[in-house]
């Protein structure tokens, strides 16, 4: 996962020590391995990529159980596929397993997945109000119920919405109810974020493209690789973002981009059904740079220059590369506040941007060496590039 933020290197692996030099051969080696960079986006258009929220659905397998396997009826649900079951069963395992490991998502998984049913009931969601039925046939107490009794001790009480969630979702009995249910909800969380943010999504999209074929012809990307990138740039939507997931505390808002999935997502802060609205300009940028992620050269599990090379063996080299980019994105004068000299930097990855920013000015054959090989055309004269680059941000890191 990408993350934006303010910190540097956050919620990565710990990095092994190696010399600039040495990390330019791994990752010069690692980037040189033969990689389908087509298979991603096939995925993403034939309906075979995750949606990224906490049922695991491809948009296919959604679409099925939406659409010809499950039917909501005045009487209930009628299972007109028994085919989709399977799925059901594993999306309901998927939600049992968030109420088993609390502690790998966002803080009190229970309240929030409660919470953000209730707002889809009081929505008229119609899965969403049979599950509020069978909430109060199991626990005695519909969901508002829940919700309202023990709000003053919040921390005490998840472990008791987290019980409750997880009776139902493990009882095979209400597989194909939860199934459906949370096909309806990632549907629902989709078009929240596409009510919200459609129009900046697209305007980022169309500057991403722009700035991209400026820079692709001024540093001689191939066709063939300015071609892909170009779809990949225009297939880019947003994902069905789920609260539950954690995202790094502290920090009000990010964006997040999944390796190989082409779906962005806007993190809010706040709580489901209470979302903190977040400026235009934040918007832009979150969105910006996650697009330059979705553009970059991946393969279907999203091994590019990305986090698993760059950022894996280096630090932040890729990071740096992409807040770089939407640093100069719209922005035809180039770097402006990054020339000052000032440690003020009101960006994410600071180290990392300001070393490529160096790179371009001083070597800008290396820097586009870089942004050749970040969009898939990788040569020998990537590795001194990228060792110049980690030079820079050794320097650089030990000024700060
Ligand atoms: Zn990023």
């Amino acid at each position: 996962m990408e993350s934006q933020s303010n910190q540097e290197n956050q919620s990565q692996p710990p990095k092994e020590a190696l010399t600039p030099s040495q990390k330019a051969e791994k990752i010069h080696s690692e980037l040189s391995k033969k990689r389908d960079l087509d298979q991603s986006r096939i995925n993403f258009l034939s309906g075979d990529s995750f949606v990224r929220d906490v049922s695991g659905y491809t948009k296919n397998i959604r679409d099925r159980i939406l659409f010809d396997g499950i039917k909501i009826t005045g009487r209930g649900l009628e299972v007109k596929d028994q085919s989709v079951l399977g799925f059901c069963e594993l999306a309901s395992n998927n939600l049992s397993y968030v109420m088993k490991n609390p502690h790998k998502f966002q803080e009190y998984p229970g309240f929030h997945f409660l919470k953000r049913t209730q707002s889809l009931i009081e929505n008229g969601m119609p899965s969403a109000k049979i599950l509020d039925k069978c909430f109060e046939d199991v626990t005695g107490h519909d969901i508002k119920a829940l919700l309202s009794k023990d709000k003053a001790a919040l921390g005490f009480a998840d472990i008791a919405y987290q019980r409750y969630i997880l009776k139902i979702a493990s009882d095979p009995k209400y597989f194909p109810l939860v199934g459906y249910f949370l096909a309806e909800r990632s549907v629902a969380n989709e078009r929240l974020q596409n009510g919200l943010y459609s129009k900046e999504l697209a305007e980022a999209k169309i500057n991403v493209f722009d700035k991209f074929r400026y820079l692709a012809s001024q540093y001689n990307l191939p066709q063939d690789h300015v071609g892909r990138t170009e779809k990949q740039i225009e297939i880019t939507q947003f994902s069905a973002f789920d609260h539950l997931f954690k995202h790094s505390s502290g920090i009000t808002i990010v964006g997040d981009y999944d390796k190989g999935s082409h779906r962005v997502e806007i993190k809010f802060g706040g709580s489901p059904g209470n979302f903190k609205s977040v400026s235009q300009k934040e918007v832009t940028d979150i969105l910006l740079h996650e697009i330059w992620h979705s553009a970059q050269a991946q393969d279907a599990i999203g091994i590019g220059l990305r986090t698993e090379v760059m950022d894996r063996l280096g630090e932040s080299a890729n990071e740096g590369l992409v807040e770089y980019l939407t640093q100069i994105t719209g922005d035809s004068n180039g770097l402006g506040s990054l020339s000052d000299t000032s440690d003020k930097y009101k960006y994410p990855y600071p180290v990392g941007v300001k070393s490529m920013h160096q790179l371009d000015i001083k070597d800008n054959d290396q820097f586009a060496a870089l942004f050749r090989a970040s969009f898939g055309h990788i040569q020998p004269e990537l590795k001194p590039a990228l060792q110049k680059f980690y030079v820079l941000y050794d320097q650089i890191k030990r000024k700060k």
